[in-house]
């Protein structure tokens, strides 16, 4: 899905340079749930514009999902924004009206007329588990949920890769596990490609693969033991039960 090889990413005011990503390399399967890990100022946000198509790398090669970002026109990265990426945020404020209801929210950025709209909102939010609450309001519901509204909205257009950035950031420990939970539902369920950048360890057990980055460079690479496929696998089998007991 992500190949990315040597990515620079040079930041130019008048009297600055700041090198943010300095020859990254990141690979990542279709149907990976994976990690970026790092500190504060490391280079993961500035990654995840790139694979986004927010921002324009300054060197390096980037495709995803067969396309060569560097060769995009401006047309064609709003195509690619609209079409074939999903974004969650750790603040939602940039992408939820907290007067509209959870539904209302959601079909605002869907491609569709009427009552398919509402349908596949209906659908959307069942997915992110909020169908008792599409009629609330956002700024009635918790922080837990309005990510939960804010994750259907970066579904809506059937991405193939959903980016999120600090997603559980501005959560307790209990509701972060629960995003991530959901994360990998939809991962199994729809075998969409997540990549969550964090500075939270807690994430890290939860996913597929974690890649950690520094001073704008991938400086090691953890493989999980399991996918969530095998673990669910091994449960169903019986294998492993005997740990959980
Ligand atoms: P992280 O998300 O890991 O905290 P960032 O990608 O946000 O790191 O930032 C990496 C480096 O690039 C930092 O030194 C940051 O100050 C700098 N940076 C990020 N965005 C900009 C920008 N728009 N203009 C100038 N410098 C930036
Ligand atoms: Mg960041």
């Amino acid at each position: 899905m992500i190949h990315c090889d040597g990515l620079v990413k040079i930041y130019k005011s008048d009297d600055l340079e700041v090198v943010a990503l300095q020859g990254l390399d990141l690979h990542v399967e279709t149907g990976e749930l994976m990690a970026i890990i790092g500190n504060s100022g490391s280079g993961k946000s500035t990654l995840l514009n790139m694979l986004g198509g927010l921002d324009k790398p300054s060197a390096g090669s980037l495709t995803v999902d067969g396309k060569d970002l560097l060769k995009f026109t401006e047309r064609d990265l709003v195509k690619y924004k609209r079409e074939s990426v999903g974004f969650v945020w750790q603040s939602n404020s940039r992408n939820l009206i907290p007067y509209l209801t959870a539904l209302e929210n959601v079909e605002l950025p869907i491609l569709l007329k009427g009552r398919r709209k509402r349908l596949r909102a209906l659908e959307l939010l069942d997915a992110v588990g909020l169908s008792h609450r599409v009629k609330n309001r956002l700024s009635e519901l918790s922080g837990g949920e309005q990510q939960r509204v804010a994750i259907a909205i970066a579904l809506a257009n059937e991405p193939k890769l959903l980016l999120a950035d600090e997603p559980t950031g501005s959560l307790d420990t209990k509701m972060s596990n629960q995003i991530l939970d959901l994360f990998r539902e939809l991962n199994h369920k729809i075998g969409i490609t997540i990549v969550i950048v964090t500075h939270d360890p807690l994430l890290a057990r939860k996913v597929d693969r974690v890649v950690s980055i520094r001073d704008g460079k991938t400086s090691a690479e953890i493989l999980r033991r399991q996918s969530y496929a095998e673990e669910l696998a091994a449960l169903e089998s019986g294998v492993g039960l005997e740990e959980h007991e």
